[in-house]
């Protein structure tokens, strides 16, 4: 118990090898990306698809790689995701990315169906 060693997460590749099925190309990405990204610095891109970044951290500083899921489990300090959690981060500023990640998600699922019914108007 001398020294911690250790702590880098395995480099493991992408999980599931599933192609996403719908073919939807991540086209647009400024509208619709995570207001997680705001608490961290993308410096590169990693790779030709998927989005996977090397990123630092804007709280703790550290410099690290991986997709969004590791942002996300990093910053709301999620374990058992092979990433190791912010430890910088305070309760106000978690609660803070809840409720962003809350209403980015429900804003999302609005967008998604924006098919209003409109029942009084009805063209005939
Ligand atoms: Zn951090």
């Amino acid at each position: 118990m001398t020294s911690q060693s250790g702590d880098e997460p395995n480099f493991a590749s992408s999980g599931s090898g599933s192609a996403s099925g719908s073919g939807s190309i991540s086209s647009k990405q400024n509208d619709n990306s995570s207001p997680l990204w705001n608490y961290v610095t993308k410096l590169e891109k990693r790779g030709a698809t998927g989005g996977t970044w090397n990123y630092q951290c804007n709280i703790c500083g550290e410099t690290r790689n991986g997709s969004y899921t590791r942002v996300k489990a990093h910053l709301l300090q999620i374990s058992g995701e092979g990433v190791a959690i912010c430890k910088k981060v305070t309760k106000s500023q978690k609660l803070e990315m809840l409720t962003l990640l809350e209403e980015w998600e429900k804003r999302k699922k609005q967008g998604a169906s924006r098919e209003v019914p409109l029942p009084s108007q009805c063209q005939s």
